[in-house]
């Protein structure tokens, strides 16, 4: 069965993850039977539907008519019968209790078409186990979504023990057509990729306080503030809910021994009805402010325990090939919303260490849970990283063909190397730029990256926009955006102070990767803007939501809505351009101010940028928005339109459609 082959999809269960699910499916334009045990909690699912997608019309991020339509594609089932007989592919979202899942599987199995697939969105059960309920174990396997559906952009698909590997291939396609990003777990392992990461952290989190190594605050004030995750461990714990981390825990105890032996701490909390912010307290109290995490209370000792507790965990799964290191790190960012994976945190702290950090704790406490994986130790031991590039000089192990890498004393220099096409942004180029931007990361000697555009006619003169309008699908184009954003992102959040150095165009995508430098420095010759309105576009990689926190929203929106070209003496006025060169001493001034910024205090700059990172409004909403209406423009004419009179050097005449 190919993807196209599927039309209809029944969803099981209208809770949390069932509605949110039926949304995402109705909106990738399947017809979806969404099914509960009775009449009241399937209405409830079905209202939540339509309430979510009247919020997302509200914000523009659908049109009220693809809202209505998505909304008629979910029909309301109480029969079981009736609601599977005739779909194509099962996502089951029922209870988390085994003895549930069985009896849906038995009486699914006797009324789903023979050739249906099943996917369950357990977050704990054993893929295999369930699948054994029914008597098609080899089209059987997991789809794990993340809370909220409509949100979150990973979904785990999990191999059982059984699973063929074309219903896996299928698996992954259907949840890319739902716009969403598969990740492949190859084989049934509890927690799967991103709990299997996040809950033995939090019991170690918990851990280190039971045993007073730390207190709270210093843990959570160092995994926020140190580690730079997005939450504190115990803020994170309060968010999931204690009672469903133990859980889980319970579950890996099970199957996998007494390394993933529960902290007391977190027992007594679920005992003591404390489980988190949905009861109104946990480890700290939401009826009194809730969680205040110290910025100043980092702990290297607790940092280095917690990362290598999660290093511990990605050489489990490295080792056991449940996945590779590239896949657990874009699990865990997409799933828990990392900066960074935690391959390369622990690749950045260095293996080696790590280790040593697990012996010295096994040794004092005596607790398996420090008992180093021989991944790890093997690792350690011959000085390898899980990324690879062990300790080889950069830009070594990794051929780019859209960048070039460079370290010079302490600046790594990354240029864009397409001159012949402007330096214009490519999907390669992307992905290039993202490795590169690891490969000065774990460089030890690189304290600032310089950015720059091969040649002397461009930076980057933006987006390859002539290649991306017509033939593009609106689903790739939000993919697009969002890789663009991502990738841009990671610029923006390098521990480095970043200087884009402009010689010449500095356009659209190219404006907008320069935007996520820490500084600017331009030629007197240099031309910038956003014309992305002249093609009936939308800066759509971070400019609609990165440029105001330089120049004002004021201004951003002059350089975005007249699509002009600003000279850089302007862009320095609106606070843009830090500094305008001759155009002879660009070179020399480029890297002298590199090399300035190179040469201060590594750690201040890494918390400097990070806090004021943390410190902004929410640009997550923005950019979800963005890409999504990134979308929406491939589909316009006015893009036609825009391409056409861009490519004929013409004035477009737009009619919004
Ligand atoms: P929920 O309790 O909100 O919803 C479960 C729904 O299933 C309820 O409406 C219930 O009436 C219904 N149900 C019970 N028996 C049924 C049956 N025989 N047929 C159809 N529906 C039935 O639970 P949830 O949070 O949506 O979780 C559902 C599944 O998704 C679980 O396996 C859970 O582990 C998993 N999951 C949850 C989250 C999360 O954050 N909540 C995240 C990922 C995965």
């Amino acid at each position: 069965m190919d993807v196209d082959d599927i039309d209809t999809i029944a969803v099981l269960g209208a809770g949390n993850m069932g509605h949110g699910i039926a949304e995402v499916a109705a909106m990738a334009g399947f017809d979806v039977h969404l099914r509960d045990i009775n009449e009241e909690f399937v209405q409830n699912g079905y209202d939540q539907i339509e309430w979510s997608l009247g919020k997302l019309a509200e914000n523009d991020q659908l049109s009220e008519a693809e809202a209505d339509a998505a909304l008629d594609r979910v029909e309301a089932y109480v029969d079981l019968e009736a609601a599977v007989e005739d779909v194509d592919f099962v996502i089951e979202a029922v209870p988390e209790k085994m003895e549930i899942k069985e009896d849906v599987y038995t009486d699914l199995e006797a009324a789903a078409p023979e050739d249906a697939v099943f996917a369950t969105n357990t977050s704990s059960l054993s893929i295999t186990d369930l699948s054994e309920f029914t008597e098609r174990p080899e089209r059987f396997c997991g789809m794990h979504f993340f809370n909220p559906p409509v949100r979150m952009q990973l979904v785990e698909v999990i191999s059982g023990g059984h699973t063929d590997d074309e219903v896996l291939d299928l698996t992954e396609d259907l949840a890319e057509e739902m716009g969403k990003t598969p990740v492949r777990v190859r084989k049934d392992s509890p927690g799967f990729i991103v709990n299997r990461i996040l809950v033995p952290l939090l019991n170690e989190a918990a851990w280190l306080v039971h045993d007073d190594v730390a207190t709270i605050a210093e843990v959570d004030s160092t995994t926020k503030y140190d580690l730079g995750l997005p939450m504190g461990a115990f803020e994170l714990a309060d968010q999931v809910g204690i009672d469903v981390s133990l859980d889980v825990l319970d579950y890996m105890q099970d199957v996998l021994g007494d390394t993933y032996e529960p902290c007391p701490l977190l027992v007594e909390k679920v005992e003591a009805e404390d489980l988190g912010k949905k009861s109104g307290a946990g480890f700290y109290d939401y009826e009194n402010g809730g969680a205040d995490v110290p910025t100043d209370e980092i702990r290297q000792d607790v940092a280095d325990r917690l990362t290598a507790v999660m290093a511990n965990e990605v050489a489990k799964l490295v080792g056991g090939d449940v996945a590779d290191p590239a896949e657990i790190d874009e699990a865990v960012m997409l799933g828990a919303g990392y900066p960074d994976g935690p391959a390369k945190m622990a690749d950045a702290a260095g293996l080696a260490h790590l280790h040593e950090t697990l012996v010295d704790a096994h040794e004092a406490s005596d607790h398996p849970r420090y008992e180093p994986a021989e991944t790890l130790a093997e690792m350690a031991e011959s000085d390898e990283t899980f990324h690879g590039s062990g300790d080889e000089d950069a830009g070594d192990g990794r051929d780019f063909d859209a960048v070039t890498v460079t370290v010079d004393g302490n600046v790594g220099h990354i240029e864009l190397d397409r001159p012949h096409r402007m330096n214009t942004i490519s999907g390669e180029l992307l992905d290039d730029l993202s490795d590169a931007i690891d490969v000065v990361a774990d460089d030890e000697d690189v304290r600032a990256i310089l950015l720059t555009g091969a040649g002397d006619k461009a930076f980057s003169a933006g987006a390859d926009v002539t290649s991306m309008a017509g033939n593009a699908d609106p689903v790739d184009a939000v993919e697009l955006s969002r890789k663009g954003q991502q990738t841009f992102g990671k610029l923006e959040a390098a521990d480095e102070p970043v200087l884009a150095a402009i010689d010449g165009y500095c356009l659209g995508g190219g404006m907008e990767m320069a935007t996520c430098a820490d500084m600017r420095l331009a030629t007197e010759r240099s031309e910038l803007g956003q014309p992305e309105h002249d093609l009936g576009l939308l800066p759509g990689w971070g400019g609609t939501q990165r440029l105001k926190n330089i120049v004002g929203e004021g201004r951003a929106k002059e350089i975005i809505f007249t699509a002009d070209r600003f000279d850089p003496e302007t862009m320095a006025d609106y606070g843009f351009i830090n500094e305008v060169v001759a155009n002879d001493e660009f070179e020399d001034r480029a890297w002298e101010l590199a090399r300035d910024l190179a040469a201060g205090p590594p750690i201040a700059m890494k918390y400097t940028k990070r806090a004021m990172l943390a410190g902004r409004d929410d640009t997550d909403a923005g950019l979800q928005v963005e890409a999504q209406s990134f979308g929406q423009l491939m589909n316009t004419q006015d893009l036609m339109e825009g391409v056409s009179a861009f490519s004929a050097d013409r004035d477009p005449d737009f009619q919004g459609e």
